[in-house]
């Protein structure tokens, strides 16, 4: 589904992903972790499509198609979705009119229903809803919101990008279920990319693969076990 062939970032002139491998299949879950400013955070917008990040070599396919040069929106409609680690807030636009501007169907009856739905599920209060988008929100807010727009878009390929900061422990309980229960619901379709540092997230979504992304590459790559051996050793071990 997601392949990345030996790629190299650029934001302002500096080198911040500099040779990065990843494949990623249909139904397949991947963690990355990786010390602070190693380039996560670069990864995802790059693969979403950020402006004013250069690609200087390298290529992102999804679906055997190059994507590199497409704007964000197309790249959305591709069925790529990217949970930001910091979303943004948008003075003057409701949470409800952004949601309801990617609904294909315009049946306004049944969209504030799925809506209503989703909100529910997610312990959003719908009022909510009429609320400037992010605006004010709490950090965890702010999140639920994220997780809110991927049921509705329903992408291909999730990337979240520290998901579980700013969340307490019920609302994130909450949210990695309804991840997991998003993904099993069509398990050989959905793939799922997460960035994180929360080492327990193997005790709610079981990945296929862990990797440690270190000064922009990934340098060790192995299954769940490998989340243990950071938990252990720190990232130290990994780095020459
Ligand atoms: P991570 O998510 O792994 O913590 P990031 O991808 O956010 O790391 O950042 C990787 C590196 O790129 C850091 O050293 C950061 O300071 C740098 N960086 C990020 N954005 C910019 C920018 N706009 N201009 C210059 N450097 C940046
Ligand atoms: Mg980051």
């Amino acid at each position: 589904m997601l392949k990345i062939k030996n790629l190299y970032v650029s934001i302002n002139k500096n080198l911040i992903i500099k040779g990065l491998n990843l494949k990623i299949k249909k139904g397949e879950i991947h963690i990355i972790m990786g010390p602070n400013g190693s380039g996560k955070s670069t990864l995802s917008y790059i693969i979403a499509g950020k402006p004013k990040y250069k690609i200087e070599d390298g290529e992102i396919l999804f679906n055997n198609k190059i994507i590199n040069n497409l704007k964000p929106d197309k790249i959305s409609k591709l069925g790529i979705f990217l949970s930001f680690q910091n979303p943004v807030e948008i003075d003057g636009l409701s949470m409800y009119n952004f949601i309801k501007s990617f609904i294909k169907k315009k049946n306004n009856n049944n969209i504030l229903k799925n809506i209503y739905k989703k909100c529910e599920k997610l312990n959003i209060n719908k009022k909510y809803l009429s609320r400037y988008f992010n605006l004010g929100f709490s950090g965890g807010e702010k999140k639920k919101n994220e997780i809110l727009q991927m049921l509705i878009l329903k992408p291909k390929l999730t990337i979240l990008d520290e998901i579980d900061s700013g969340l307490d422990i019920d609302s994130l309980k909450n949210i990695l279920n309804n991840i997991k229960q998003y993904i099993n619901k069509k398990k050989k379709k959905r793939s799922l990319l997460i960035i994180t540092h929360y080492t327990n997230i193997i005790n709610y979504i079981k990945p296929n693969f862990v990797h440690i992304i270190y000064d922009g590459k990934i340098i060790k790559s192995g299954n769940k076990k490998l989340i243990k051996k950071i938990e252990k050793y720190g990232y130290n071990k990994f780095i020459n």
